[in-house]
């Protein structure tokens, strides 16, 4: 078992606990570049990407590489090794959707110019060459279309909204919601994802499949439970809308249900209480690091 990560949006300790492992290796390396792993592969599972809409604007060239570069090393590397190959993407291939819920035959709305445009075409070219390879080259591929995901290990000030909420809870400042805060999201719990996304591996469905929790909430409902929750006596304000956020999201897990036999178990209110306490029992320092992407040449 190896886990690769150039750790530019990571840390090494989410994995310190798998270092005692006799079988993990840990390789500290950027997947844009040539990768090189001797021996035997069975799978290669390619979550390698920045994924906050923060981040993605910081290093937007990294962001482009890692899922387009990166994926046709590891397309590569796979159909070299005879292993079967599931890529993350995202339901930011469906832009600001014009169809509500999400299924995955909707192809999407996209600014491929935007500001998000460097996620979201990247994304969407990882699904083109890694369906290519599936049909060209016959190699074993997995999809999965990632909605909005929450638990333990994020980074606190990755800039996404559960984090930024929480850790404007825990300093004692006010909840930023940006625009007017009727945007929707759809929240799931990491548990539930990786259930999802081990499903998916063992499956032979080779298409895009949606896997989130479409329990969906407006970003205003939102920041009054992270209120609740906390017990803060902070106020919600106003910020600017960022540019192209989408209105609104939520999957449609029809196909997930039938081929995967999966769905979300942990409710938000259940997840959110796991979360918190991984929050706040972090030392206090944590809450005023400042937690930029590391800057790396682009
Ligand atoms: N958001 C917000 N306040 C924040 C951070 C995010 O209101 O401090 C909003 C953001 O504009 C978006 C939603 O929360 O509508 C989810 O944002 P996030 O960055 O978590 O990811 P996205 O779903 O947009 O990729």
């Amino acid at each position: 078992m190896i886990g690769m990560d150039n750790l530019i949006t990571g840390d090494k300790k989410n994995i310190e606990h798998l270092f005692h492992l006799e079988q993990f290796e840990y390789y500290h390396h950027d997947v844009s570049k040539h990768v090189h792993v001797p021996g035997e592969l069975d799978y290669i599972l390619h979550f390698a990407s920045p994924a906050s809409p923060i981040d993605y604007l910081k290093i937007p060239i990294q962001t482009l590489k890692v899922s387009s570069l990166g994926t046709h090393n590891l397309l590569g590397l796979a159909k070299a090794k005879k292993a079967r190959i599931l890529v993350a993407s995202t339901s930011e291939v469906y832009g600001d959707p014009l169809v509500h819920p999400q299924n995955e035959n909707y192809w999407g709305n996209v600014n491929p110019v935007g500001p998000r445009g460097v996620y979201d075409e990247a994304k969407r070219f990882q699904e083109a060459i890694t369906m290519a390879y599936h049909t060209y080259h016959q190699l074993e591929t997995r999809i999965a279309r990632i909605f909005n995901t929450y638990g333990p290990r994020m980074r606190l000030n990755d800039g996404r909204v559960l984090p930024a909420f929480i850790g404007q809870a825990l300093r004692g400042e006010d909840l930023t919601v940006f625009g007017d805060g009727t945007q929707t999201r759809s929240f799931c719990f990491v548990d539930d994802l990786i259930e999802g996304i081990y499903r998916l591996l063992l499956s032979d469905y080779a298409g895009p499949v949606n896997l989130g929790n479409p329990d969906e909430i407006t970003i205003n409902e939102f920041a009054e439970e992270i209120i609740k929750l906390t017990g803060t006596n902070q106020k919600i304000i106003h910020k600017t809308l960022p540019v192209d956020d989408p209105q609104q999201r939520q999957p449609d897990i029809a196909l997930a249900k039938k081929l995967l036999g999966w769905e979300p178990k942990i409710n938000r209110a259940e997840g959110l209480k796991i979360t918190y306490g991984y929050f706040s029992a972090l030392p206090k320092e944590e809450l005023y690091k400042s937690n930029e992407p590391r800057q790396f040449t682009q």
